[in-house]
């Protein structure tokens, strides 16, 4: 089955079926008193208190694009009763506790970017998106960035690129701030720790609507560590104050590095230096993101390829950190001094977003482990060959996580995934933002205990568990 024409089939079908429900909506409202359902009662409250240009149903202008912004097709495949669009942290109250009052279903949506079905769209229920919120800007007495979560890695960049300065975010610019609350990997976490590392404070809306400000050392102890990789589980982020990163202007060629490009022939090589780079690279200024790709392309012909994102905040790339990847046979090899700005552009989606219906998975293993990283290019290429007919392209990425990024999130107060330091390599945690929503991440935390009683402290009813979409195990 080709997944796209498929999932453009089933697109034009809901359109379809959203008609369709709404005729059948006005038709009952006429018959017999309004709509009773949860969602539609916090909708209607909520109509009233904020208003139709926060509050939108499905005729209204931003309805759409946000239900249809989602970046795999498998969210868009949702029908909101209504889409909040807050403008400050009070909306987002007022937004929370009528859907707690109304024991409605919801979801929250930033960047969009979740693959896990269902993770930022719902159906019958409210969806808050903050495509309103997206203010940025920089503290320098305090050194310190304030965003609103609707922004966007590329866009901060750029805002305060003039000022040198940037967040630890992600690495391809059109993801948004749920990245955060996953973790967050950048080119900068080697020597920066995890986006979530560089947290300093959060404001958050709890299930019920209340407003709290969590800091490493206030009395939201917890709750500011548990959202350092607790995902969407313990209430809604509507300000992230963070550390300031002096990356530089467009202007300071800090940084080497850009992308090699490899054949087929590489691929085995190429998962032996990542897994001799995961085992020994010590150095926090180096950073790599290694990707095999499998395309299917509109005329049936396959493209195979392997990409190596290189870049060391340096003048050139040191041959003891990278010298087996130089070595490696490659198609194209694009190296040259750059600044930061350049970096963070060096990965734009190439292709519109939600373009296509996509599954995330993730396994995590550790470097030289009995050529695991060759077994899993194997294991991929093989479902690669299966699954052919099924999927237009997959795509196998390996980042290395120092010990350097391990060890910057303990000296500042630890996160929920607590990874282990040095040989205890027994137990490592999942990655979140890379996961299927089948996999039991929250398990695999060194904080899990604590996460489970952080979540029971703070949500006593399991509201969020039982009306949210997101990760099991709390
Ligand atoms: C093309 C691509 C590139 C990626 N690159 C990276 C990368 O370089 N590094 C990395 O670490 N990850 C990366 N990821 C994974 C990414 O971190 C996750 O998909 C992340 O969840 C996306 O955040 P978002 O805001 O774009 O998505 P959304 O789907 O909007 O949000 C993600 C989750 O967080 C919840 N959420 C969002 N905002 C809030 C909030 N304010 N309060 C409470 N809950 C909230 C949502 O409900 C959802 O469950 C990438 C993903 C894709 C598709």
């Amino acid at each position: 089955m080709d997944l796209w024409k498929g999932l453009d089939v089933l697109r034009q079908k809901k359109w379809t079926v959203t008609f369709a429900i709404l005729n059948l909506l006005s038709l009952s409202s006429a018959a017999r008193s309004p709509a009773q359902s949860p969602g539609d009662l916090a909708c209607r409250k909520l109509q009233h208190a904020l208003g139709p240009s926060i509050v939108n149903k499905p005729n209204d202008q931003d309805y759409h694009s946000v239900v249809f912004g989602a970046w795999s097709l498998f969210n868009t495949q949702y029908s909101p009763t209504c889409v909040v669009l807050p403008r400050t942290s009070n909306d987002v109250q007022i937004t929370m506790a009528a859907i707690y009052q109304y024991d409605s279903k919801f979801s929250v949506q930033a960047g969009g970017h979740s693959a896990p079905k269902g993770w930022n769209n719902v159906d019958h229920g409210v969806l808050i998106s903050f495509e309103h919120m997206r203010n940025i800007s920089y503290d320098s007495i305090k050194d310190t960035i304030v965003m609103e979560p609707g922004i966007r890695w590329g866009e901060s960049v750029t805002l305060l690129e003039s000022q040198g300065v940037a967040p630890v975010g992600g690495r391809v610019d059109d993801v948004g701030t749920g990245l955060l609350l996953g973790g967050g990997i950048s080119f900068l976490s080697p020597a920066h720790g995890f986006a979530a590392d560089n947290f300093v404070e959060l404001d958050v809306v709890l299930v019920d609507g209340t407003l709290v400000t969590a800091t490493e050392t206030n009395e939201f102890s917890d709750l500011f560590r548990a959202l350092k990789g607790g995902a969407n589980r313990f209430g809604i982020v509507t300000r992230y104050e963070v550390r300031a990163i002096h990356t530089g202007t467009a202007d300071d060629k800090t940084w080497f590095g850009g992308l090699i490009q490899y054949p087929p022939s590489s691929f085995e090589a190429l998962a032996k230096a990542i897994s001799n780079y995961t085992l020994y690279a010590t150095d926090p200024n180096a950073a790599i993101l290694l990707y095999f790709a499998h395309f299917l392309q509109p005329d049936d012909t396959v493209q195979s390829f392997a990409i190596a994102s290189i870049f060391y905040n340096g003048t050139s790339l040191p041959s003891s950190v990278f010298g087996e990847f130089l070595s490696i046979p490659a198609l194209q090899t694009n190296l040259s001094p750059m600044s930061y700005p350049e970096i963070a552009s060096s990965l734009s989606e190439p292709q519109p977003a939600n373009g296509h219906a996509q599954m995330f998975g993730a396994v995590v293993i550790a470097g030289g482990e009995d050529d695991m990283h060759v077994e899993v290019l194997r294991q991929w290429l093989n479902f690669t060959n299966v699954f052919q007919d099924e999927y237009n392209t997959t795509v196998l990425a390996f980042t290395p996580i120092p010990i350097s990024q391990i060890a910057i999130g303990r000296e500042r107060g630890g996160n929920a995934m607590n990874s282990p330091l040095g040989s205890a390599i027994s137990r490592l945690p999942l990655y979140i933002n890379e996961c299927d929503k089948k996999q039991s991440v929250f398990e695999t935390y060194g904080q899990y205990e604590f996460l489970k009683q952080t979540y029971a402290k703070y949500d006593p009813t399991r509201f969020n568990v039982r009306r949210m979409d997101g990760p099991q195990g709390l």
